[in-house]
């Protein structure tokens, strides 16, 4: 089962009812609807189509929102500009170019492009394709110097990684945006070119006071937010590596090493972090990647990304759902060379339920249980256990949709949502039940349930763990073959090795020693045929034995 996230992008190549459904089952985990492309309409159609497969699928996927930010942009130009190197041009606003008399001219729509950009500084084109450097600042324009040639199309993007853009992160647009993500309900909501934690807490006190429960994520792919990093996130409620933007700012080579940094960063204190863009960028055209693009992915794994995410490959190009199952593949493939996990003295556990998921952790995994259900109200449990990276599958169970879908992004956590209130009886049996038939559990299977007491449903009160031993299963793989028996002269013993619980009651119940642990502590008990003689029929050993795997016949 693979536990590192896939964030997929849906676009033109997948907008569709039947392509989403085939993302879903490909392993998309969270949608990504991008606000740069495309209007309110289609977005709308795209969310109700995610809503109505995810349910026919039974799949909780999240739904994440894509703002677009102060993406700066080259305006309208009369067709395509011819740019060689060396050549002379002026950029600047259309209003402060009209009286400039020449056919060298580029067009910003980006209000403050005269007052960021100072002489000396790049100005980088179509995703840092073309260079171009700020000789002179005219009155209200600036002269710049191109530095290689290429072709400049209408509306490329245009960054300026050395210049303080003034824009604000969070733009008039994008709040139409977040309203309209709002009435939809979205889960998360990402923010562009954030610079600092001021940028993200701005939207944060917003949705706290519209009452939402949406998430924040911020892209980092400013210079200046890497600069802030620590700060931005301490604020957010998970962080995108936006490798696209961070290439042209920041140049190519100190991408991987930002990337690991900020990772490394995320992990330890347990911020949900994306690795983005052109993971498989050449799935666009082709069936299968590079094998320059498989290592990236597995990489990104390995550093301790919480999720991957594929832009252009799922939205708009010739093969999406394979670019997706292709991800999945290498993911599954790299995660069975786990990173190592944080040193339990450097995970932070000061807070109950933090202690107590590194305890269920530790529970599932010695005693091979088949999951972790964390039952939550807020999914901030399954976050502080996620931290601890366990190797057992982890279930987070809760009532709230919006909290299930919040949790398709957390690592090795799989939502499950059930629909019993609060005051609902016997919540807890039902609850298990469920889980049983879910996973089709048998006699002997373990699960480690941590909860709060009080109420079943109620947040940040985890402080409970009880392992629950699966029994009362009819027989499913039980027979012959997991049958042990040791007849001795008086009787027989039986017992059906399928159903051990491991739980080594018999052990130490026996006064005879009848009962040994394996020999090398993992699996079911064992008869010891020698001792078997001894038996004197008290049954403490069967009475004992949680999943009725012993019988003992009396001749
Ligand atoms: P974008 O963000 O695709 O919205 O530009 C991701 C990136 O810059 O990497
Ligand atoms: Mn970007």
């Amino acid at each position: 089962m693979r536990r590192a996230k896939i964030v997929a992008t849906i676009g033109p190549a997948t907008n569709t009812k039947s392509q989403i459904k085939k993302m879903i089952h490909a392993g998309m985990d969270v949608a990504r609807v991008n606000m740069s492309h495309g209007d309110h309409e289609g977005h709308k159609q795209v969310i109700e189509s995610i809503r109505e497969v995810s349910k026919e699928a039974k799949k909780t996927v999240g739904i994440l929102m894509d703002l677009q930010g102060p993406k700066i942009r080259v305006d309208q130009l009369d067709g395509t500009l011819d740019l060689k190197a060396g050549d002379m041009y002026y950029l600047g606003r259309k209003d402060n170019l009209v009286s400039v008399d020449s056919d060298k001219k580029i067009f910003s729509d980006y209000e403050y492009i005269f007052d960021d950009l100072n002489t000396g500084e790049r100005v980088l084109f179509d995703d840092g394709k073309i260079t171009a450097k700020c000789t002179e600042k005219k009155d209200g324009y600036l002269v710049i110097e191109v530095l290689n040639d290429g072709i400049l199309k209408p509306r490329k993007g245009i960054n300026l990684p050395d210049s303080k853009v003034s824009a604000a992160a969070f733009t008039k647009e994008d709040k139409k945006n977040l309203m309209f993500g709002i009435k939809n309900e979205v889960d998360y909501f990402a923010l562009s070119f954030v610079g600092n934690a001021e940028d993200i807490k701005k939207v944060k006190f917003l949705l706290h006071k519209l009452k939402c429960s949406q998430k924040v994520v911020a892209k980092i792919e400013r210079p200046e937010a890497i600069k802030n990093i620590d700060e931005i996130i301490k604020v957010s409620d998970a962080i995108m590596v936006a490798r696209g933007d961070m290439g042209v700012e920041l140049g190519n080579h100190l991408v991987p090493a930002v990337q690991k940094e900020i990772i490394n960063k995320c992990n330890k204190v347990g911020c949900p972090v994306i690795t983005a863009t052109q993971m498989l960028e050449s799935m666009m055209d082709n069936p299968s990647p590079t094998r320059a693009e498989a290592s990236d992915v597995a990489n990104a794994i390995w550093d301790g990304t919480d999720a991957v995410m594929l832009s252009g490959e799922s939205a708009a190009g010739k093969y999406p759902i394979e670019s997706i199952q292709m991800m999945s593949d290498i993911v599954l493939e790299a995660e069975k060379k786990p990173k190592e996990r944080p040193l339990m003295r450097n995970v932070d556990l000061s807070s109950v339920s933090a202690s107590i998921m590194v305890a269920c952790s530790l529970i599932a995994e010695k005693i091979k249980a088949k999951r972790i259900v964390c039952v939550t109200q807020s999914g901030n449990s399954c976050l502080k256990l996620t931290r601890f990276r366990p190797t057992t599958q982890a279930l987070g169970v809760t009532n709230s949709i919006q909290v299930a879908r919040r949790m398709s992004l957390y690592w090795g956590v799989t939502p499950f949502l059930v629909n019993e209130r609060n005051d609902a009886e016997d919540i807890e049996n039902v609850v298990i039940n469920k889980i049983k038939n879910k996973l089709g559990l048998q006699n002997g299977d373990k699960l480690v349930i941590s909860r709060g007491d009080g109420q079943f449903f109620q947040e940040g009160k985890s402080n409970n763990i009880r392992v629950e031993i699966i029994k009362d299963t009819p027989k499913v793989r039980g027979g012959s073959d997991t049958l042990v028996t040791s007849e001795f002269s008086e009787g027989q013993i039986n017992l059906d090795t399928f159903s051990c619980a491991t739980c080594f009651n018999c052990v130490s119940t026996c006064p005879h020693g009848i009962w040994k642990k394996p020999i090398d502590g993992y699996g079911h008990v064992n008869i010891n045929a020698i001792k078997a003689e001894r038996c004197t029929f008290d049954m403490e050993c069967v009475e004992k034995c949680p999943t009725g795997a012993i019988e003992i016949l009396n001749k």
